[in-house]
Parts: structure tokens; sequence; C-alpha cells
């Protein structure tokens, strides 16, 4: 499975991978760990978007680590991204998994209803179906198809 190919998924830590707890580390948040790492095994990248720095960062990125978690990147669009005034602070994500998301944080068995429902994944395969009809017309009509020849 490969659904969340491309996709970018910014992900929070306090009240969300964890209970808040901060600066400690609460204890993790029912099925946090198995809903992060099933997107990731989809293909999804994963950003952990967070204000923690330094050392409670550092700690943060730990103890994901320990639970399976390698982020793509971390408070950044990727991870060579050097952060200057010139870049934009918001990071560019898809997806945003937050407990200050409007409505609260309904928990990880809820995100993963509302990330996997049938919708999504018919969209999702339209999307890859157009991609390779286009691929296909290209191949047989060349580059330039010009409109007033059918
Ligand atoms: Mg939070």
């Amino acid at each position: 499975m490969d659904d969340f190919r491309n996709i970018k998924i910014a992900v929070d830590f306090d009240g969300t991978i964890v209970e808040h707890d901060y600066p400690k580390i609460g204890k993790e948040r029912l099925f946090a760990f198995r809903t992060l790492k099933e997107l990731e095994k989809q293909g999804a990248s994963l950003i952990l978007w967070t204000f923690r720095t330094g050392k409670e960062l550092e700690e943060a990125v730990e103890y994901c680590r320990n639970n399976g978690i390698e982020f793509y990147a971390i408070n950044r669009n990727y991870p060579e991204e050097v952060i200057d005034e010139t870049v934009s602070r918001k990071i560019d994500a898809d997806i945003y998994i937050d407990d200050k998301n409007l409505g609260g944080f309904p928990g990880w068995s809820e995100v993963w209803q509302i990330l996997n429902p049938y919708e999504l994944q018919e969209k999702l395969a339209e999307k890859r179906i157009s991609a390779s009809r286009k691929k296909l017309l290209k191949r047989l009509f060349g580059k330039k198809p010009k409109n007033n020849e059918n």
C-alpha cells in the first residue's frame, strides 16, 4: 500500500502524540505510534511540527525514535532546509494533525478513519488514472495537439 505517497503530514507533539505534560514527555496517546507507523508505511512523509526547541525537542525526537518513528523532517519542510528570514515559518504540509485543531483532537483512531475513507482512496486512484491517461495521450498524439485537429 502506498496511498499516502507524496503526502506530507505535519504532526504536533505535546497533546497530540503524547498527553500534554510539557516540558516532560506525557504518556503516548492511544494508537498514536500505531497510526503514524501505518501512514509512514503507506508512503506519507511525517514532519514533526512542534514548538519544542533545544533539549526538549531532542527528547521528543528521541522518544518517537524509540517508539519506531523517524521523522522525515523536524520543524521544516525537508531535512536540508535552512530556515532564515526568506523562508516562511509556516511549513507546507498537506495535512496537519494537532490537538489545537478546530473542534479539538478527535483521537488517533478517529484520525485513521478520517484519513482512510473510501472517498479519499477513490480520489487518489482517480488522480493516478488521470495521470496515466495524460501520459498515454501524450504518447499517442505528441506533445502539442492542435486545437483545430481532432
Ligand atoms: Mg499541542
